[in-house]
């Protein structure tokens, strides 16, 4: 038996989230890793899962969790043998397939990748889907040759999870950053994550002019909608936004002002199935270039049960930086 968080579907449409004890023969038949979870995460989606606030489970009952970190305890896939510790984000666990909010799981090999060498499981998940997804935004910017010495880059949804650990990697790089926060009162925490400067959310988050003032050399945004929008109007000519969220909404009352007389660049941000050697790229640069003393400071740890709180949280805006969740707790 082990522990888990089970969500199931009421008859009224509504979902069930609980702690409760799975035997192993409830793990899924499909995967050919079985692992044991030692820690896990709470991301923005994994609160849509438990509250049942957006469809994003698909089979039930489900086990949410879309990120795990732990140890292979038995394995039929040639990569992955007993006492391997590996990492674990999205593929679509913890929506179609039975997640890590538990102290076990069935994987697929192919899905998992190595713990880079040095880094703890509790660091891992630490950083987990969120802080994966803010490193493939700065990798994209990079890319797309936003350079330090380009000028400002905007950082939106700044105190949550891609948002701070984006504005600690960026700073990291050498960019100067501004982040964007409606928690003005969170100055001082986005400060020592490297922003040199903030900005009211409110400033961009209410239809604005298709194009408008040049300030960003590039932009990370986890928020999108008319955040989104405004981001891309005050984008400065030739310059990169990575789009990976929808905090405020999913919709982009967007015009293609900015595409066509500005030469801005709009890339999409995926990480749930992001090719494996993407993946490997963004965990090394994690391993190496995200300073421990921010991560610190992003990071609170919560004991499984309080998973099922913290969800509503997360999706009000409440939750500053990440949280790692330590199932065995
Ligand atoms: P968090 O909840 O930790 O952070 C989101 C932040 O957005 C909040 O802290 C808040 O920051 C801001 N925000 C919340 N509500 C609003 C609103 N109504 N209007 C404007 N800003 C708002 O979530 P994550 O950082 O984990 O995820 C952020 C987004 O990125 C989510 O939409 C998530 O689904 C998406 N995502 C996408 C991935 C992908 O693969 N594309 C992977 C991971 C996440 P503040 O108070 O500072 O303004």
């Amino acid at each position: 038996m082990f522990n888990a968080i089970l969500l199931q579907k009421k008859d009224d449409g509504t979902t069930d989230a609980r702690l409760t004890q799975l035997d192993d023969a409830q793990l899924p038949a499909e995967g050919d890793v079985t692992v044991r979870i030692d820690y896990s995460t709470l991301n923005f989606k994994d609160g849509l899962a438990i509250t049942g606030k957006s469809p994003v489970v698909r089979k039930w009952p489900m086990v949410p969790g879309i990120d795990g970190a732990g140890t292979v305890t038995a394995s039929t896939h040639p990569d992955w043998k007993a006492g391997d510790a590996f990492i674990l984000n999205g593929w679509g666990v913890g929506e179609g397939h039975m997640g890590c909010l538990a102290q076990q799981a069935r994987l697929k090999g192919d899905w998992l990748i190595p713990l880079p060498a040095g880094m703890s499981a509790r660091t891992a998940m630490a950083i987990g889907t969120a802080g994966y997804t803010a490193m493939l935004c700065a990798m994209a910017l990079r890319e797309q040759g936003v350079a330090p010495n380009s000028g400002d880059v905007l950082v939106t949804g700044a105190s949550g999870g891609v948002g701070s650990v984006a504005i600690a990697i960026l700073s990291g790089w050498g960019y100067r950053v501004v982040a964007s926060t409606g928690k003005t009162a969170e100055a001082e925490y986005l400060k020592a994550l490297g922003a040199a400067d903030i900005i009211d959310r409110a400033e961009l988050s209410t239809p604005g002019k298709p194009l408008q003032k040049e300030r960003w050399a590039g932009v990370v945004d986890s928020v999108g909608s008319h955040t989104l929008v405004n981001a891309l109007a005050q984008t400065r000519y030739g310059g990169t936004v990575a789009a990976c969220g929808l905090a405020q909404g999913m919709d982009m009352p967007a015009s293609v002002a900015p595409f066509i007389l500005r030469g801005v660049r709009l890339i999409g941000v995926d990480s749930v199935m992001a090719p494996k050697a993407k993946r490997l790229a963004a965990w090394q640069n994690l391993a190496t270039d995200l300073d421990p003393v921010k991560l610190d400071k992003i990071t609170q740890e919560i004991p499984l049960a309080e998973a099922l709180v913290k969800a509503r949280d997360i999706l009000e805006g409440k939750v500053r930086g990440r949280l790692v969740v330590n199932v065995n707790a």
